[in-house]
């Protein structure tokens, strides 16, 4: 095979302006609205609530901003357990502890890569005092909502939902980020949509986004001078980046339909090979931002990887996710490792972490459900397999078809 590498880097998932993104800013620019204050702000909320179907919509400065004002609406304070998706982005669950609250992770399902709504109910069966789930829609594929909205329901708790990877994604026809009791999304540069940064909380009570909107301007109080009654905090959106996602906002259908045709070109091209696409479970329709493959238990060559770097070995028709990624980068383009799940990173490993049977770490279900096993000859959780072996691939809006094709070819040589 001929690996001539691409001219232009292939990217995992870069920012796509069009034009109107510059027409707000300058409009911010020259009527002086280069604050925290301005109709872009106001335009932007309006059109996410009415989208999103929630009563208020927050712009703030980071999706993170969001989470951390959310934990505060929920009420996490110190030494409190709240149950969190296991596979995600660190910036789901930091903002339990930026409230002194305790993460307990809870595994993951191989039907949607999200939290396993069994897991979620043995997680409150063992920590009973929890009365706030943290849950991550990845890579833009709606989580089983319903089922995980019904065990919070029955156990009194107050469910956080970080839609910041799947904004335009739906579940039975509704968007993520309205199930639940406070939504969350982002406008980081990598995300669907971007402002360059920015995020968004979402609520259904107007008073909770006063009392949010207050909080992220440094909770003043209504009196001629600085008076303060509860903690600030800087977390407003500018009005300048405002300015760019009311640019970007009406290509987020356009977005979607790329992400969707690229996965849809690497289902079909990677038919041939012993691999699998992230799964989309029913009743979803997702908003295809990150494609992701899976290698099939019998098809991975011997992999591992330390704190720090990973270590492989080459076998006949069979491969690893770093061996890939390597090939794909051999040809200028970006892929990454599976969200290498929180029970494994070293700054949570003194935390709970509930499978759905077994006591964690440890699960005899991957066996069951065709997972692999680990170093130690142990069966692996569910997230465990899963970052063992899987990967995002490139799935940059402007990829050009036949530069999919270069990548899916790589992709197969990698089997041979
Ligand atoms: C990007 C991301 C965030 C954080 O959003 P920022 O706007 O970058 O702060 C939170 N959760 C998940 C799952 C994300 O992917």
């Amino acid at each position: 095979m001929e690996l001539i590498p691409f001219k232009e880097k292939v990217w995992l998932s870069s920012p796509t302006m069009h034009g109107d993104e510059l027409r707000y800013v300058t409009e911010a620019y020259e009527t002086n609205w280069m604050s925290t204050v301005g109709a872009n702000i106001n335009e932007i909320e309006e059109a996410i609530s009415k989208k999103i179907g929630v009563e208020g919509a927050v712009a703030l400065s980071a999706g993170t901003s969001a989470l951390h004002l959310a934990m505060k609406l929920a009420g996490v304070k110190p030494g409190d357990e709240v149950l969190c998706s296991d596979m995600t982005f660190s910036a789901t669950v930091n903002p339990v502890v930026y409230e002194g609250g305790v993460p307990v992770f809870v595994d993951s399902e191989y039907d949607s890569w999200n939290m396993d709504p069994v897991a979620l109910e043995r997680a409150f069966e063992l920590h009973p005092g929890a009365k706030v789930v943290v849950l991550a829609h990845l890579y833009g594929t709606p989580a089983k909502i319903d089922e995980i909205r019904a065990i919070c329901d029955a156990h009194g708790a107050y469910l956080v939902e970080d839609a910041a990877e799947s904004l335009g994604a739906t579940f039975k026809g509704q968007e993520t980020g309205s199930f639940g009791n406070v939504g969350v999304i982002s406008f980081n540069g990598n995300k669907i949509i971007t402002g360059s940064s920015g995020g968004m909380l979402l609520t259904h009570s107007e008073a909770d986004a006063n009392r949010v909107r207050k909080w992220s301007t440094q909770s003043r109080e209504n009196a001629p001078w600085y008076q303060h009654e509860e903690l600030g905090y800087n977390y407003r959106m500018s009005n300048v980046i405002a300015g760019v996602i009311r640019g970007q906002l009406p290509y987020l259908d356009e977005h979607i339909a790329q992400k969707k045709a690229i996965y849809e070109r690497y289902q079909e091209g990677l038919k041939g090979s012993p691999v699998s696409m992230n799964p989309i479970p029913q009743d979803s329709e997702p908003n295809y931002w990150l494609s992701c493959m899976i290698i099939d238990p019998d098809a991975m060559a011997p992999h591992v990887r330390g704190e720090q770097e990973p270590l492989y070995r080459t076998e006949l028709g069979k491969s690893s996710p770093t061996e890939i990624l390597e090939a794909i980068a051999a040809i200028n383009a970006e892929g990454r490792p599976i969200w290498k799940p929180m029970h494994l990173q070293p700054i949570f490993r003194m935390n709970p972490f509930v499978t759905r049977e077994g006591d964690g770490r440890c699960l005899t279900n991957a066996y069951i459900a065709g997972g692999s096993v680990g170093a130690d000859g142990k069966p692996m959780d569910v997230g465990a397999d899963i970052f063992q072996r899987g990967l995002c691939l490139p799935s940059d809006n402007k990829m050009t078809p036949s530069q999919q094709d270069k990548i899916i070819e790589v992709i197969e040589g990698c089997f041979a």
